[in-house]
């Protein structure tokens, strides 16, 4: 068995060879000449002169394999339907829909914007645009007008790929609507869109514009379009992710080098083999999704559930019923959907066999001990806890069981990935730091494999927003704060600007909330900084309880404060006792599981919450202010 931080060092060290032996994990048409061009810090080529293509890597590849497997399970509790496509289905699948949008007139490095709920044609539309070299982006399914039409402008779709509605929850979320209202704000609309009608919510199409999408994949059910194979470098698809500016940041990411990553993640961080199942619950419009539902497991040939629906209907044993029914070796969550279901049944922990399954992976928001605490005994797994970002595509940080195991700490994502040369760095002077001192979490460049690439169209704000906050170095910020304890588990400790600034003393609100947490009643929270003409800002928390019922007069809830707060002044002191614990039914939150801070914290100042086409629940928002 290696040792971690061997290949950790020779990832870094021997970077070229490191990588010429993974590469070998994908096909290449052509191989490669240079494992890396990095002449032009900091941008980074993979794999320079091969060709290859990710829908070949996770389509065609693993049809000699056993055609007949299952590649990609679909299940919709929303609409109550499952079907499970093999292999050959899969491919036939991604042949039509390649065909349709050949004859709409895509092709390399054309962009396509996928505006998809989570249904299999979805998928077969991110993978037909891979195979002939077309450039997706998807964006997150029933985002408002305004984004859309943002997200269009910038990209500059020849097609969009869209379907009448959605459903959370039991609830139509028609797109249509949407969708027509964007393309009518946008500078650069599309020369056609492909609806996908479900039969949710009845639409009028655009004459000269929409197609209908059953009709087209009768039309090309049959055909075989041939694979076009793409300069390892080439885009292969730009993910919007949310920036300090009102302009969508489009994360390009590279071909070659994204499907050697995830097919070693596959095996070194997630243990997933050919033939088995592997349960990703993120969604297709964020990076998890493309990397966990998609294109990852597909790579490794494994058999990838496509779920629509929430973690709690028809019951809060949803997630295990799917475990068991499709044998699942490998699941990836996120600690949010794991807080909704403590509000459930323990026992739905126990109903199903769960023997299949050998580790559930987190990401996407820190894992408070609680949290990771409860699911580990209810299921009796291991939890993994991995830390990544839209623009890293897979895990800075986690357990690498595939490469040696290790005991795991509760509240920590473990250690750096290999290809990852990460630090902990001072803000103020660019220097590294020790054992147990906060810092920056910052990645020496090259960035590995498969991270972005640049920022869609725009160079030099990829260089701007990540390559110059640090004095004196070039390297990336992550804009986390976080520390490496003395046995050499890293710790996220929030991003760099949750800190507050109470009377003068730094806190982060990630320290508190893990505080406030560790009341018995408390199920999760969110805790702001809010200006204070006194102190400059407070901490205020909002908390969501176990059994608010237990809470309902205002004595049980101002003793609950009190007792909530004595237990932040043992754990942090007095400094970082929040000013005001308020009890709330649920956290303002994105529908990717972030808490809404920047909307929190202006309700809280009085002031506009801005921007908030991510929300979840608006409700949530309402609540709060009702509540202060
Ligand atoms: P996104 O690009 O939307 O996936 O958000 C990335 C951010 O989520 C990171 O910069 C972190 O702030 C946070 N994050 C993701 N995974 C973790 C984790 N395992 N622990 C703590 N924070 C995380």
């Amino acid at each position: 068995m290696a040792n971690l931080e061997s290949v950790h060092r020779r990832s870094i060290e021997q970077r070229d060879e490191f990588w010429q032996g993974e590469a070998k994990r994908v096909h290449w048409e052509t191989p490669f000449e240079q494992v890396l061009d990095f002449t032009n810090p900091p941008f980074a080529r993979w794999f320079v002169g091969g060709k290859t293509n990710l829908c070949y890597n996770a389509v065609d590849r693993w049809l000699d394999a056993g055609a007949d497997e299952a590649a990609l399970i679909w299940v919709s509790t929303e609409v109550d339907e499952r079907k499970t496509y093999s292999r050959r289905e899969l491919f036939d699948e991604v042949n039509a829909t390649a065909a349709m949008l050949r004859a709409q007139g895509v092709g390399p490095g054309d962009r396509v914007l996928i505006y998809m709920p989570m249904i299999p044609s979805a998928v077969f539309a991110m993978l037909a645009c891979a195979r002939l070299g077309a450039i997706h982006s998807v964006v997150f399914g029933g985002f408002a007008s305004v984004n859309l039409a943002s997200r269009i402008d910038d990209a500059k779709p020849k097609v969009i790929f869209s379907a009448d509605a959605g459903s959370r929850a039991g609830k139509v979320t028609p797109y249509k609507p949407l969708l027509d209202k964007a393309i009518e704000l946008c500078e650069h609309p599309p020369q056609s869109v492909i609806i996908h009608d479900r039969g949710l919510h009845a639409f009028e199409p655009v004459a000269g514009r929409d197609v209908d999408y059953d009709g087209l994949r009768r039309a090309y059910w049959g055909q075989t379009v041939p694979v076009q194979w793409m300069e390892s470098s080439d885009p292969s698809y730009v993910l919007y992710t949310s920036g300090t500016t009102g302009k969508p940041k489009g994360v390009q990411r590279d071909t070659g080098g994204y499907a050697v990553a995830l097919a070693s993640s596959m095996d070194y961080i997630f243990g997933g083999k050919a033939g088995e199942t592997f349960l990703c619950t993120s969604d297709i419009g964020w990076v998890v999704g493309h990397s966990y539902i998609v294109y990852g497991p597909l790579i490794a040939g494994m058999a990838t559930i496509l779920y629509e629906g929430t973690p709690v209907r028809p019951d809060g044993g949803i997630l295990w019923q799917l475990v068991q029914d499709y044998k699942v070796t490998v699941m990836f969550s996120a600690p949010t959907a794991i807080r909704v279901l403590k509000k459930q049944d323990p026992a739905l922990l126990k109903k199903y066999d769960l023997s299949s399954l050998r580790a559930l992976y987190m990401a996407g928001e820190p894992l408070d001990e609680p949290t990771a605490v409860w699911i580990s005994e209810g299921l009796g797994k291991p939890i993994i806890d991995n830390y990544w970002q839209t623009e890293t595509g897979w895990p800075i940080l986690a357990a690498q069981p595939g490469i040696e195991p290790r005991p795991t700490k509760f509240g920590s994502p473990s250690f750096p990935v290999y290809g990852f040369d990460v630090r902990v760095i001072d803000e103020q002077t660019g220097q590294d730091l020790g054992a147990n001192q906060k810092g920056v979490v910052a990645i020496v460049p090259p960035l590995p494999p498969g991270a972005m690439s640049t920022v869609w169209g725009d160079d030099t704000r990829f260089v701007d927003t990540y390559f110059s906050s640090v004095p004196g170095r070039q390297v990336y910020s992550t804009f986390d704060w976080g520390l490496v304890d003395g046995d050499g588990y890293w710790f996220i400790l929030g991003r760099t600007d949750d800190v507050i600034n109470v009377a003068g003393h730094r806190l982060g609100t990630r320290e508190i909330e893990e505080s406030v947490n560790s009341h018995a009643a408390v199920a999760e929270s969110a805790v702001v900084g809010v200006a204070d003409s006194l102190k400059g800002q407070v901490a205020v928390a909002f908390a969501v309880l176990k059994q608010p019922e237990a809470y309902e007069s205002d004595d049980a809830k101002s003793a609950l404060e009190r007792e909530v707060m004595k237990v932040v002044d043992s754990q942090l002191g007095a400094v970082a006792r929040p000013s005001r614990i308020l009890f709330v039914n649920a956290l303002p939150k994105t529908r990717s599981g972030k808490v809404l801070r920047r909307a929190i914290v202006a309700v809280c100042e009085g002031r506009d919450p801005g921007d908030l086409t991510t929300i979840e629940d608006p409700s949530t928002l309402q609540q709060l202010k009702e509540t202060l």
